[in-house]
Protein backbone atom coordinates (compact mmCIF):
# COMPACT_ATOMS: atom_id res chain seq x y z
CA UNK A 1 0.00 0.00 0.00
CA UNK A 2 1.50 3.37 -0.82
CA UNK A 3 1.75 5.88 1.83
CA UNK A 4 0.57 9.57 1.15
CA UNK A 5 2.45 11.88 2.88
CA UNK A 6 1.38 15.27 3.87
CA UNK A 7 1.63 17.76 1.47
CA UNK A 8 5.60 18.63 1.92
CA UNK A 9 5.61 22.52 2.98
CA UNK A 10 2.09 22.99 2.04
CA UNK A 11 -0.81 22.79 3.97
CA UNK A 12 -3.72 20.73 2.93
CA UNK A 13 -6.27 22.85 4.75
CA UNK A 14 -9.82 22.72 6.16
CA UNK A 15 -13.17 23.51 5.14
CA UNK A 16 -13.89 23.46 1.65
CA UNK A 17 -10.39 22.02 0.36
CA UNK A 18 -10.85 19.22 3.32
CA UNK A 19 -13.99 18.39 1.66
CA UNK A 20 -12.03 18.19 -1.25
CA UNK A 21 -9.83 15.55 0.01
CA UNK A 22 -12.36 13.58 1.43
CA UNK A 23 -14.55 13.10 -1.82
CA UNK A 24 -11.00 12.46 -3.82
CA UNK A 25 -11.72 9.80 -5.77
CA UNK A 26 -10.50 6.98 -4.29
CA UNK A 27 -10.09 4.38 -7.46
CA UNK A 28 -9.83 4.26 -11.34
CA UNK A 29 -13.73 3.89 -10.96
CA UNK A 30 -14.11 7.11 -9.29
CA UNK A 31 -13.12 9.36 -11.53
CA UNK A 32 -14.95 10.01 -13.77
CA UNK A 33 -14.45 11.40 -18.15
CA UNK A 34 -11.44 12.19 -19.64
CA UNK A 35 -11.44 8.44 -20.63
CA UNK A 36 -8.60 9.04 -23.58
CA UNK A 37 -5.96 9.99 -20.92
CA UNK A 38 -7.13 7.44 -18.02
CA UNK A 39 -6.74 5.23 -21.09
CA UNK A 40 -3.20 6.15 -22.09
CA UNK A 41 -1.63 6.59 -18.29
CA UNK A 42 -2.94 2.78 -17.10
CA UNK A 43 -1.28 1.47 -20.26
CA UNK A 44 1.88 4.00 -19.81
CA UNK A 45 1.55 2.33 -15.48
CA UNK A 46 0.95 -1.03 -16.90
CA UNK A 47 4.23 -0.76 -18.96
CA UNK A 48 6.10 0.73 -16.49
CA UNK A 49 5.16 -2.47 -14.11
CA UNK A 50 5.96 -4.93 -16.44
CA UNK A 51 9.40 -3.46 -16.70
CA UNK A 52 9.57 -3.02 -13.23
CA UNK A 53 10.69 0.45 -13.98
CA UNK A 54 9.24 3.72 -12.86
CA UNK A 55 6.53 5.39 -14.79
CA UNK A 56 7.71 8.42 -17.06
CA UNK A 57 7.79 11.80 -16.12
CA UNK A 58 4.13 13.19 -16.32
CA UNK A 59 2.57 16.49 -17.03
CA UNK A 60 -0.59 17.15 -16.43
CA UNK A 61 -2.28 20.41 -17.63
CA UNK A 62 -5.45 22.47 -17.75
CA UNK A 63 -7.88 24.93 -15.95
CA UNK A 64 -7.92 24.13 -11.71
CA UNK A 65 -10.18 21.59 -10.61
CA UNK A 66 -10.44 19.34 -12.97
CA UNK A 67 -8.00 16.29 -11.54
CA UNK A 68 -4.88 16.89 -11.89
CA UNK A 69 -3.71 16.17 -8.10
CA UNK A 70 -6.62 13.57 -7.86
CA UNK A 71 -5.16 11.45 -11.00
CA UNK A 72 -1.17 11.74 -9.05
CA UNK A 73 -2.53 9.98 -6.75
CA UNK A 74 -3.99 7.70 -8.92
CA UNK A 75 -1.07 6.95 -10.31
CA UNK A 76 1.06 6.30 -7.39
CA UNK A 77 -2.01 4.09 -6.01
CA UNK A 78 -1.53 2.21 -9.22
CA UNK A 79 1.94 1.76 -9.11
CA UNK A 80 2.28 0.99 -5.54
CA UNK A 81 4.80 4.21 -4.09
CA UNK A 82 4.57 6.66 -2.08
CA UNK A 83 3.23 9.93 -3.51
CA UNK A 84 4.91 13.50 -2.18
CA UNK A 85 3.15 16.33 -2.64
CA UNK A 86 4.17 20.40 -3.06
CA UNK A 87 4.22 22.82 -5.17
CA UNK A 88 6.00 25.45 -7.40
CA UNK A 89 5.55 28.26 -4.88
CA UNK A 90 6.84 26.22 -2.08
CA UNK A 91 9.71 25.23 -3.64
CA UNK A 92 11.95 28.31 -3.79
CA UNK A 93 15.46 27.31 -3.38
CA UNK A 94 17.82 24.59 -4.78
CA UNK A 95 18.20 23.45 -1.03
CA UNK A 96 14.40 22.49 -0.65
CA UNK A 97 14.41 20.95 -4.01
CA UNK A 98 17.40 18.53 -2.77
CA UNK A 99 16.05 17.84 0.71
CA UNK A 100 13.15 16.80 -0.62
CA UNK A 101 14.98 14.71 -3.87
CA UNK A 102 17.26 13.03 -1.58
CA UNK A 103 14.44 11.94 0.71
CA UNK A 104 12.96 10.22 -2.16
CA UNK A 105 12.71 6.06 -2.34
CA UNK A 106 12.86 4.00 -5.30
CA UNK A 107 10.18 4.57 -7.92
CA UNK A 108 8.32 7.22 -5.56
CA UNK A 109 6.01 9.67 -7.04
CA UNK A 110 6.97 13.72 -6.92
CA UNK A 111 4.27 15.71 -7.59
CA UNK A 112 4.26 19.93 -8.32
CA UNK A 113 1.66 21.29 -8.18
CA UNK A 114 1.82 24.82 -10.21
CA UNK A 115 5.36 23.65 -11.70
CA UNK A 116 5.20 27.06 -13.92
CA UNK A 117 5.78 28.72 -10.66
CA UNK A 118 8.76 27.00 -10.54
CA UNK A 119 12.03 29.69 -9.75
CA UNK A 120 14.00 29.27 -12.68
CA UNK A 121 17.58 27.85 -10.56
CA UNK A 122 14.99 25.44 -9.09
CA UNK A 123 13.43 24.40 -12.63
CA UNK A 124 17.30 24.34 -13.89
CA UNK A 125 18.55 21.75 -11.22
CA UNK A 126 15.71 19.53 -11.72
CA UNK A 127 16.80 19.02 -15.78
CA UNK A 128 19.78 16.52 -14.85
CA UNK A 129 17.69 15.14 -11.66
CA UNK A 130 14.54 14.20 -14.30
CA UNK A 131 17.50 12.78 -17.26
CA UNK A 132 20.06 11.74 -15.10
CA UNK A 133 18.88 10.85 -11.75
CA UNK A 134 21.89 12.69 -10.54
CA UNK A 135 21.87 16.07 -8.53
CA UNK A 136 24.83 18.30 -8.88
CA UNK A 137 25.32 20.41 -5.54
CA UNK A 138 27.64 23.38 -5.37
CA UNK A 139 29.94 23.14 -1.87
CA UNK A 140 31.97 26.52 -0.52
CA UNK A 141 32.07 29.54 -2.11
CA UNK A 142 34.26 31.96 -3.99
CA UNK A 143 37.38 30.07 -5.54
CA UNK A 144 36.82 27.32 -3.05
CA UNK A 145 33.73 26.07 -4.39
CA UNK A 146 33.00 22.85 -5.64
CA UNK A 147 30.65 20.75 -7.28
CA UNK A 148 29.81 17.44 -6.21
CA UNK A 149 27.13 14.92 -8.09
CA UNK A 150 24.33 13.34 -5.97
CA UNK A 151 22.70 10.08 -7.24
CA UNK A 152 18.93 10.04 -7.18
CA UNK A 153 16.90 7.24 -6.54
CA UNK A 154 14.63 6.40 -9.91
CA UNK A 155 11.78 8.53 -9.20
CA UNK A 156 8.54 10.05 -11.02
CA UNK A 157 7.70 13.80 -11.16
CA UNK A 158 4.07 14.39 -12.10
CA UNK A 159 4.03 18.08 -12.67
CA UNK A 160 0.70 20.03 -12.95
CA UNK A 161 0.09 23.32 -14.28
CA UNK A 162 -2.55 25.88 -15.39
CA UNK A 163 -0.23 27.51 -17.59
CA UNK A 164 1.44 25.05 -20.05
CA UNK A 165 2.94 28.08 -22.18
CA UNK A 166 4.99 29.36 -19.60
CA UNK A 167 6.57 26.28 -19.26
CA UNK A 168 9.80 26.69 -20.92
CA UNK A 169 10.61 23.95 -24.10
CA UNK A 170 13.78 21.94 -22.51
CA UNK A 171 11.64 21.79 -19.57
CA UNK A 172 8.50 20.46 -21.72
CA UNK A 173 10.85 18.15 -23.43
CA UNK A 174 11.81 16.19 -19.92
CA UNK A 175 8.45 15.01 -19.82
CA UNK A 176 7.93 11.29 -21.49
CA UNK A 177 4.02 12.11 -21.19
CA UNK A 178 1.81 14.98 -21.46
CA UNK A 179 -2.09 15.41 -20.88
CA UNK A 180 -4.06 18.36 -21.24
CA UNK A 181 -7.24 17.69 -19.35
CA UNK A 182 -10.72 19.25 -20.85
CA UNK A 183 -13.63 20.47 -19.22
CA UNK A 184 -16.52 17.52 -18.03
CA UNK A 185 -19.54 17.49 -19.76
CA UNK A 186 -23.00 18.28 -17.76
CA UNK A 187 -23.71 13.98 -17.70
CA UNK A 188 -20.18 13.45 -16.79
CA UNK A 189 -20.24 15.57 -13.42
CA UNK A 190 -23.73 14.58 -12.64
CA UNK A 191 -21.63 10.98 -12.24
CA UNK A 192 -19.61 12.63 -9.64
CA UNK A 193 -21.98 14.43 -7.70
CA UNK A 194 -23.83 11.03 -7.23
CA UNK A 195 -20.76 9.50 -6.27
CA UNK A 196 -20.18 12.50 -3.99
CA UNK A 197 -23.58 12.62 -2.30
CA UNK A 198 -23.18 9.03 -1.22
CA UNK A 199 -20.15 9.88 0.44
CA UNK A 200 -21.71 13.48 2.34
CA UNK A 201 -24.52 11.04 3.44
CA UNK A 202 -27.22 12.84 1.39
CA UNK A 203 -29.38 11.51 -1.79
CA UNK A 204 -29.93 13.63 -4.62
CA UNK A 205 -32.20 13.03 -7.52
CA UNK A 206 -30.83 12.56 -11.08
CA UNK A 207 -32.59 16.26 -12.31
CA UNK A 208 -31.10 17.78 -9.38
CA UNK A 209 -27.63 16.63 -10.21
CA UNK A 210 -27.74 17.63 -13.55
CA UNK A 211 -29.09 21.05 -12.59
CA UNK A 212 -25.69 21.49 -10.12
CA UNK A 213 -23.96 19.95 -13.31
CA UNK A 214 -24.85 22.95 -15.86
CA UNK A 215 -23.51 25.12 -12.76
CA UNK A 216 -20.37 23.40 -12.76
CA UNK A 217 -18.41 24.82 -15.46
CA UNK A 218 -17.08 21.58 -16.89
CA UNK A 219 -15.39 21.29 -13.42
CA UNK A 220 -15.26 18.74 -10.86
CA UNK A 221 -14.30 21.42 -7.88
CA UNK A 222 -17.02 23.12 -8.59
CA UNK A 223 -19.41 20.42 -9.06
CA UNK A 224 -18.54 19.58 -5.61
CA UNK A 225 -18.65 22.68 -4.03
CA UNK A 226 -21.87 23.31 -5.22
CA UNK A 227 -23.16 20.16 -4.04
CA UNK A 228 -22.08 21.27 -0.54
CA UNK A 229 -23.80 24.34 -0.69
CA UNK A 230 -26.78 22.74 -2.09
CA UNK A 231 -26.54 19.98 1.30
CA UNK A 232 -26.18 23.10 3.60
CA UNK A 233 -29.46 24.08 2.53
CA UNK A 234 -31.52 21.32 3.21
CA UNK A 235 -29.54 20.24 6.13
CA UNK A 236 -30.47 23.14 8.04
CA UNK A 237 -34.30 22.01 6.95
CA UNK A 238 -33.54 18.37 8.70
CA UNK A 239 -33.38 16.91 5.12
CA UNK A 240 -30.84 14.46 3.45
CA UNK A 241 -32.52 14.31 0.02
CA UNK A 242 -31.75 16.75 -2.74
CA UNK A 243 -34.73 17.70 -4.98
CA UNK A 244 -34.28 19.78 -8.18
CA UNK A 245 -35.97 22.92 -6.45
CA UNK A 246 -33.74 22.69 -3.58
CA UNK A 247 -30.83 23.06 -6.20
CA UNK A 248 -32.57 26.22 -7.71
CA UNK A 249 -33.86 27.53 -4.80
CA UNK A 250 -30.03 27.88 -2.87
CA UNK A 251 -28.07 28.29 -5.92
CA UNK A 252 -30.20 31.34 -6.30
CA UNK A 253 -29.27 32.33 -2.70
CA UNK A 254 -25.69 32.10 -2.97
CA UNK A 255 -26.19 34.14 -6.40
CA UNK A 256 -24.90 31.09 -8.49
CA UNK A 257 -27.16 31.85 -12.09
CA UNK A 258 -27.89 29.13 -15.00
CA UNK A 259 -25.06 28.72 -16.17
CA UNK A 260 -22.98 28.63 -13.40
CA UNK A 261 -22.08 32.65 -13.42
CA UNK A 262 -20.91 33.95 -10.24
CA UNK A 263 -21.25 37.53 -9.27
CA UNK A 264 -18.16 38.42 -10.46
CA UNK A 265 -18.67 36.94 -13.90
CA UNK A 266 -21.32 39.07 -14.11
CA UNK A 267 -19.73 42.35 -13.26
CA UNK A 268 -16.50 41.60 -15.33
CA UNK A 269 -19.36 41.51 -18.37
CA UNK A 270 -21.58 43.97 -16.94
CA UNK A 271 -18.45 46.44 -16.89
CA UNK A 272 -16.98 45.37 -20.35
CA UNK A 273 -21.26 46.06 -21.75
CA UNK A 274 -21.66 49.35 -19.51
CA UNK A 275 -18.28 51.00 -19.44
CA UNK A 276 -16.70 49.63 -23.01
CA UNK A 277 -19.95 49.15 -25.31
CA UNK A 278 -18.78 45.42 -24.96
CA UNK A 279 -15.32 46.00 -25.93
CA UNK A 280 -13.15 45.62 -27.72
CA UNK A 281 -10.76 46.01 -24.86
CA UNK A 282 -7.14 45.08 -23.99
CA UNK A 283 -6.60 42.97 -21.26
CA UNK A 284 -4.77 45.48 -18.71
CA UNK A 285 -7.50 47.81 -19.75
CA UNK A 286 -9.91 45.26 -18.17
CA UNK A 287 -8.07 44.47 -15.42
CA UNK A 288 -7.84 47.97 -14.34
CA UNK A 289 -11.08 48.60 -14.73
CA UNK A 290 -11.90 45.43 -12.17
CA UNK A 291 -9.63 45.96 -10.14
CA UNK A 292 -8.11 42.77 -10.81
CA UNK A 293 -4.36 41.84 -11.61
CA UNK A 294 -4.46 40.62 -15.45
CA UNK A 295 -3.22 36.84 -14.10
CA UNK A 296 -6.78 36.41 -12.27
CA UNK A 297 -8.42 37.76 -15.08
CA UNK A 298 -6.78 35.30 -17.17
CA UNK A 299 -6.60 32.20 -15.19
CA UNK A 300 -10.11 32.62 -13.00
CA UNK A 301 -12.36 34.40 -15.22
CA UNK A 302 -11.18 34.30 -18.59
CA UNK A 303 -11.21 30.30 -19.78
CA UNK A 304 -15.15 29.65 -18.87
CA UNK A 305 -16.05 32.56 -20.42
CA UNK A 306 -14.93 32.22 -24.15
CA UNK A 307 -15.40 28.54 -23.47
CA UNK A 308 -19.21 28.76 -23.13
CA UNK A 309 -19.06 31.73 -26.13
CA UNK A 310 -19.88 34.39 -23.55
CA UNK A 311 -16.44 36.34 -24.49
CA UNK A 312 -14.35 36.65 -27.39
CA UNK A 313 -10.40 37.45 -27.91
CA UNK A 314 -9.66 38.95 -31.15
CA UNK A 315 -6.43 40.66 -32.30
CA UNK A 316 -7.63 44.38 -30.64
CA UNK A 317 -8.91 42.77 -27.44
CA UNK A 318 -11.49 41.34 -25.63
CA UNK A 319 -15.17 41.36 -26.93
CA UNK A 320 -18.43 40.28 -25.29
CA UNK A 321 -20.02 38.33 -27.70
CA UNK A 322 -24.07 38.61 -28.85
CA UNK A 323 -25.21 35.22 -26.59
CA UNK A 324 -23.47 37.02 -23.26
CA UNK A 325 -25.68 40.14 -24.05
CA UNK A 326 -29.00 38.39 -24.09
CA UNK A 327 -28.10 35.87 -21.25
CA UNK A 328 -27.71 38.62 -19.00
CA UNK A 329 -30.99 40.51 -20.66
CA UNK A 330 -28.90 43.54 -22.23
CA UNK A 331 -29.72 44.80 -25.84
CA UNK A 332 -26.97 44.36 -28.26
CA UNK A 333 -26.17 45.97 -31.30
CA UNK A 334 -23.83 44.39 -33.63
CA UNK A 335 -20.38 46.13 -34.25
P1 LIG B 1 -6.75 19.91 -9.85
O1 LIG B 1 -5.53 19.26 -9.24
O2 LIG B 1 -6.82 19.77 -11.35
O3 LIG B 1 -6.96 21.33 -9.41
P2 LIG B 1 -8.19 18.03 -8.15
O4 LIG B 1 -7.58 16.74 -8.54
O5 LIG B 1 -7.75 18.65 -6.85
O6 LIG B 1 -8.05 19.10 -9.33
O7 LIG B 1 -9.78 17.81 -8.12
C1 LIG B 1 -10.67 18.61 -7.35
C2 LIG B 1 -11.78 17.76 -6.79
O8 LIG B 1 -12.58 17.23 -7.85
C3 LIG B 1 -11.29 16.54 -5.99
O9 LIG B 1 -12.12 16.35 -4.87
C4 LIG B 1 -11.45 15.39 -6.95
O10 LIG B 1 -11.68 14.17 -6.34
C5 LIG B 1 -12.62 15.80 -7.80
N1 LIG B 1 -12.43 15.28 -9.16
C6 LIG B 1 -11.65 15.83 -10.11
N2 LIG B 1 -11.73 15.12 -11.26
C7 LIG B 1 -12.59 14.11 -11.01
C8 LIG B 1 -13.10 13.03 -11.83
N3 LIG B 1 -12.72 12.91 -13.10
N4 LIG B 1 -13.95 12.17 -11.26
C9 LIG B 1 -14.32 12.32 -9.96
N5 LIG B 1 -13.91 13.32 -9.15
C10 LIG B 1 -13.04 14.20 -9.67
Amino acid sequence: MPTIEPRALEDVGTGDEAIFTTLRAQDWKEFHGQLQIKKSLMVAIQAATNRKESIDHTLLYGPPGLGKTTLSHLIAKEMGVNIKITSGTALNKTGDLAAILTNLQEGDILFIDEIHRLPKIVEETLYPAMEDYALDIVIGKGPSARTIRLDLPHFTIVGATTRFGLLAGPFRDRFGIIHRLSFYSPKELAIVLNNAAGKLNVTLENDAALNIALRARGTPRIALKLLKRVRDFVEVQDRSHIAESDVRESLKLFNIDTVGLDESDRQLLLQLIEKHNGGPIGLSTLAATLNEDTLTIEEVFEPYLLQIGFLKRTPKGRVVTEKAYKHLDKAYTPK
